[in-house]
């Protein structure tokens, strides 16, 4: 069988196994729920509603009339309590909802669609929008704004990204093999939109039972296939996809449409198939909860807005073991101070990591080996950022191309001497950022 792949890379260990045959539970929808008015990347939402109202579950709650957004809806029948200021799993604080769950499910009525194919992709990005779709896979970008890619761009092929290469989660691969006819569907609308006939699921080999699903299920489906590729980190990152499955390069600072393509995530599709033709908004999604100090890792559908620590406390938590909590995968995921942020849309999985699995050593000084260069998927070198972050030369990390880093965490990984490049690049990135503002 041919295998996709990229230049570079690493294999960390994949702890796929804690969690990989675990059949995805329903995570009962808890007393209380904290919805945050931003979900996505771009501006954060106005609330729609009132405390003391009473709300339906995919009632929008939230939305904006700024350009790059998504609205937010109820996941739980009930009252409003507050609307405050809450842990948020991205950084600090977050204005939510807070809502009291009546326990009665009420759902919003229905807004299902018979037939997608009459409507026009206006008519279909519209819904897309309506529902609160961003990408899944965490990014959180909003999915009706990367399906409408600037009109001087030819697009041709639709990737699909069920690589999860990230070590532990294993969301989208129990969602292909749970729910791989939604999936597919949800693949064909999203053709239907951009009005295109080519579609490549790319999913890393070490995930069997889905390729098996998905090859069988896209078997009679003209235009769609799927693209076996080899397991390795970051082969779920975009341009690293796009290379591996065909062979295009996506221009440093340029975006998949470039080279006519656009790119989607696993649960981005089936969160498509379930808004058009089901009229369901984005109400739950389905994440892994694992790691060493979990007692029994799992795969969960949870309601957005549920407290991370309910969701430990039902899998049980060795919190003396425990030294660090992640939202996200480890390489890229993100560090939590505390277990009382909620689960938001970018939510693939919730970790807690001991001493053992988090590799805490000294860091030492640059051997200039060479390691870092060589694992760099995007061809640049991680050695320099650190160097030059220390002495805040931030226009000449500009010159060694610092923008184009994917933020992977691939060099400080295989770094021998333990270098903090990650942290570097990332305040770099961030002043540069500010540089480039003024
Ligand atoms: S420099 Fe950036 S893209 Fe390259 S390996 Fe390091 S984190 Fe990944
Ligand atoms: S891997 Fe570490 S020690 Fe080797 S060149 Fe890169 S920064 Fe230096």
């Amino acid at each position: 069988m041919k295998l996709f792949t990229f230049k570079g890379g690493i294999h960390p260990p994949e702890r796929k196994e804690l969690a990989e045959d675990k059949e995805i539970e329903v995570f009962a929808a808890p007393k209380v729920v904290y919805i945050p008015l931003i979900q996505h990347i771009g501006s954060p939402l106005d609330p729609l509603v009132k405390v003391g109202d009473e709300v339906k579950v995919g009632q929008k709650i939230g939305d904006s009339k700024g350009f790059m957004s998504a609205p937010v809806h109820s996941s739980v029948s009930g009252k409003v309590l507050k609307i405050v200021k809450h842990p948020f799993p991205v950084n600090g604080y977050a204005n939510s909802v807070i809502i009291e769950n009546n326990g009665e499910d009420e759902w919003i009525e229905s807004k299902a669609v018979d037939d997608y194919t009459k409507l026009s992709s206006e008519e279909l990005l519209g819904i897309v929008r309506e529902n609160g779709i961003v990408g899944l896979g965490g990014a959180t970008f909003p999915t009706h704004i990367k399906l409408n890619p600037p009109k001087d761009k030819v697009i041709d092929t639709l990737v699909i990204n069920g690589a999860e290469c990230e070590p532990y989660l294993n969301a989208d691969n129990r969602l292909m093999i749970e729910y791989g006819k939604e999936f597919v569907e949800g693949v064909k609308i999203i053709l239907h939109i951009l009005g295109i006939k080519k579609a490549v699921i790319g999913i890393e080999e070490n995930k069997e039972e889905a390729i098996e699903k998905i090859q069988n299920l896209v078997a009679n489906e003209d235009g769609i296939e799927v693209g076996v590729l080899k397991t390795k980190y970051p082969q779920g990152g975009e341009k690293q996809l796009i290379k591996a499955l065909l062979d295009r390069v996506v221009p440093s600072k340029k975006l998949p449409s470039e080279v006519g393509v656009v790119v989607q995530n696993v649960g981005t599709a089936k969160a498509i198939y379930d808004a058009v033709v089901k009229g369901k908004p984005i109400v739950e999604r389905v994440l892994t909860v694992s790691g060493l100090g979990v007692k029994t890792p799992k795969n969960l559908l949870v309601r957005i807005g549920t407290q991370f620590k309910e969701i430990l406390e039902s899998v049980g938590i060795d919190e003396e073991k425990t030294e660090k909590l992640i939202m996200g995968g480890p390489m890229m995921g993100l560090a939590q101070f505390t277990d009382e942020v909620p689960v938001i849309k970018g939510t693939s999985g919730i970790l807690a990591l001991t001493e053992k699995e988090m590799n805490s050593y000294e860091s030492r000084s640059c051997i200039s080996c060479g390691k870092c260069v060589s694992v760099c998927p995007m061809n640049l070198m991680p050695l320099m950022y650190a160097k030059l972050a220390r002495f805040k030369e931030w226009g000449e990390m500009d010159r060694y191309n610092l923008m184009d880093c994917i933020e992977c965490g691939s060099c400080q990984f295989i770094c021998p001497s333990n270098r903090p490049l990650t942290e570097g690049i990332k305040i770099g990135k961030a002043k540069l950022r500010g540089m480039k503002r003024k």
